[in-house]
């Protein structure tokens, strides 16, 4: 199962995720979960990544393609993978056809999350994400039985820097320009398949889960 998930920051891609993980068992590939690491680990592409991380723009194509494939060559994308937060730009969306082509995988679907403006401005703004596995919350909309701290592995939480609203606000605009195009890309396709993100997170999956079952994925 090849799937492709879609959706402003802050749509639900990496909590849907999740939940397809441990459903399915298939690798997470998450390219801000991937830049976020190299900056934890202070790597010259961590440098990078945070400065155009923190300024809400997008970390250029030629960069961010050359990871993705170092990843998809990897043998557990043999049973397949979830795509989340990749491709962002038209150029990505080229270079991971051509790169799927050449290792024989053809994607099942992409599936866009959609979410109104206001709404992923709550939602990232009250984001809080476990420093100890990762796991994501709310603080409103999918808080830890306890304040701040996990309820998966008791770490404690934090803030994103790029979730500041200032820094929001930028990244909706960056979406619209340079990643509403997608939608048409993987229309023509045949591929593309909404999902109203305004649910509740257990609703939102089984609509996922729905669209996957209808396409035979
Ligand atoms: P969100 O979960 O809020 O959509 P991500 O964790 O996917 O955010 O991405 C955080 C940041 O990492 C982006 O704002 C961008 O700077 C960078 N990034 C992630 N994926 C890509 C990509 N495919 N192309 C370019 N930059 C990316
Ligand atoms: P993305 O990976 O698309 O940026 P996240 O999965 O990190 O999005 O979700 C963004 C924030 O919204 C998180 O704090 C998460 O707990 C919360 N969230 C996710 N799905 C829902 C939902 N269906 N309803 C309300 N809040 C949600
Ligand atoms: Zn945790």
């Amino acid at each position: 199962m090849y799937i492709l998930l879609m959706g402003p920051p802050g749509a639900g891609k990496g909590t849907q995720a999740a939940k397809l993980v441990e459903k399915f068992g298939i690798p997470h590939i998450s390219t801000g979960d991937m830049f976020r690491a190299a900056v934890q680990e202070g790597t010259p592409l961590g440098k990078q990544a945070k400065e155009c991380m923190d300024a809400g723009q997008l970390v250029p194509d030629s960069v961010t393609i050359g990871i993705v494939k170092e990843r998809l060559v990897k043998d557990d994308c043999r049973q397949g993978f979830i795509l989340d937060g990749f491709p962002r730009t038209t150029a990505q969306a080229g270079a991971l056809e051509t790169t799927l082509s050449e290792i024989g995988i053809t994607l099942d679907r992409a599936i866009n999350i959609t979410v109104p403006d206001d709404e992923l401005v709550r939602r990232m703004t009250g984001r809080r994400i476990c420093k100890g596995c990762g796991a994501t919350w709310h603080i409103e909309f999918h808080p830890p039985a306890s304040h701040g701290v996990c309820d998966k592995c008791g770490g404690a939480l934090y803030q994103r820097d790029d979730d500041t609203e200032a820094t929001v606000v930028k990244r909706l605009s960056v979406y619209a320009a340079q990643t509403n195009p997608l939608i048409d890309y993987y229309q023509d396709r045949g591929l593309y398949t909404e999902i109203d993100g305004r649910k509740e997170i257990d609703e939102v999956f089984d609509g996922i889960v729905g669209s996957l079952r209808s396409a035979g994925a």
